[in-house]
């Protein structure tokens, strides 16, 4: 439809503080659309309920990082006079949407999510899966459609769940006319930020595989990271030729440098492939490139640091925001759930064509 209010629906799980590949994934992207003035409505979500699926047993780790991913959005730049940042738990419409979303997919589709099997994976889960944890998908697919989401800024990770999003949509219209939106995910166009890999070299940053540089870290403590940071293990002298598949510091640097950087704090080389061309052919040593990897990496954090402080003294009016926020998103989603159930034909008390029909069926007796 042409003349659909653009809105934007994305969040992330409360299960840490949030970190640069939330940063580069989707955070970054987040507050430029924020402020391209193109969305009517922005909802960022934490998503304490899809986090509790895997947390069960850990209530506590998920109350304590509630204000910290709130800190954290508004240390990036969401401004809550644009984005309405809630907390999940707080929209109870959702779960009853999902409810309904359940009926429509099978396990058989669940067990195919490749995400989800991943996570399966790494959560040791494989042989006793809590049933919510399974279910996240569909769940995510009540909170998407619930605002009506036309966009959804994610990383590479989430195009399973859009893909199982869409299919509800779908299949809701189908059976019981057009009621959903379809979403469109938005993917980061840098390659490198698809899938931010962590320190380690391992695929995905990740807070659940504590290999994370974390936005609201010190200084010293991000230097100590980028220093500790996995590289090409065959580089062992500095005349050898480097690899830059799989060496995270190139992945980092695809990631966040821009030529302006060379000019500041690398003068030697003009650019990215100069630099990666004289790593290939030796001569550099991987002290220099973490070096300069620090200087590019605390440039974009330190505003972002800054603001966060000022946050932090101020949690009185964090605390207004997610309320605000939450309020609001509670009042689109009821709106939604109430198309949801007039399609579904479950509107008893608001429809008075119900009770009239049932009437007329014992009219003739
Ligand atoms: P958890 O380990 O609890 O799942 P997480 O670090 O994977 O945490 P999420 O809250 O699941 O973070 O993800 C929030 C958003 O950040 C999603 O849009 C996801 O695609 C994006 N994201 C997370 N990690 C990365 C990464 N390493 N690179 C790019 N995007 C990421
Ligand atoms: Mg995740």
């Amino acid at each position: 439809m042409e003349n659909r209010p653009q809105i934007i629906l994305t969040g992330d799980r409360p299960t840490g503080k949030l970190h640069v590949g939330h940063y580069a994934g989707s955070l970054k992207r987040r507050v430029e659309l924020q402020n391209s003035g193109k969305f009517d409505e922005i909802y960022i979500m934490i998503a304490d309920a899809q986090a509790l699926t895997d947390n069960a047993d850990n209530p506590g780790k998920i109350r304590d990082n509630i204000i910290e991913v709130a800190l954290d959005y508004l240390s990036v730049g969401i401004d809550p006079a644009k984005a309405n940042i809630f907390i999940q738990s707080h929209v109870t419409e959702l779960t009853e949407l999902s409810f309904y979303y359940m009926n429509l997919v099978t396990v058989s589709r669940l067990q195919r999510n490749p995400t989800v099997k991943a996570e399966i994976q790494m959560r040791n889960f494989e042989a006793s899966i809590p049933v919510g944890f399974f279910n996240y998908p569909i769940s995510q697919a009540a909170d998407i459609t619930a605002f009506e989401a036309t966009t959804v800024p994610v990383g590479e990770d989430q195009m399973p769940m859009l893909e199982q999003t869409k299919e509800i949509v779908h299949k809701f219209n189908s059976v019981y006319g057009e009621t959903l939106v379809e979403p469109k995910i938005l993917l980061p166009d840098n390659k490198a930020c698809l899938r931010l890999p962590g320190i380690d070299g391992k695929a995905k940053m990740s807070k659940s595989l504590g290999n994370c540089i974390y936005l609201s870290e010190s200084e010293a403590d991000v230097k100590k990271k980028v220093m500790s940071m996995f590289t090409d293990p065959d580089h062992i002298q500095i005349s050898d030729p480097g690899k830059l598949e799989g060496n995270t510091v190139f992945t980092y640097l695809d990631a966040f440098c821009k030529d302006e950087h060379f000019a500041e704090y690398l003068p030697e080389y003009a650019n990215l492939d100069e630099l990666k061309a004289h790593y290939q052919r030796g001569g550099l040593g991987d002290v220099k490139v973490k070096k300069f990897l620090n200087n590019v990496l605390q440039e974009e954090l330190s505003p972002i640091r800054a603001r966060r402080a000022e946050y932090e003294k101020n949690l009185d009016e964090v605390y207004d925001i997610l309320k605000r926020g939450s309020e609001t998103a509670r009042e689109k989603a009821a709106k939604t759930l109430a198309k949801v159930k007039h399609s579904m034909k479950i509107d008893y008390f608001e429809d008075e064509s119900f009770l009239a029909e049932q009437k007329k069926k014992y009219s003739n007796s």
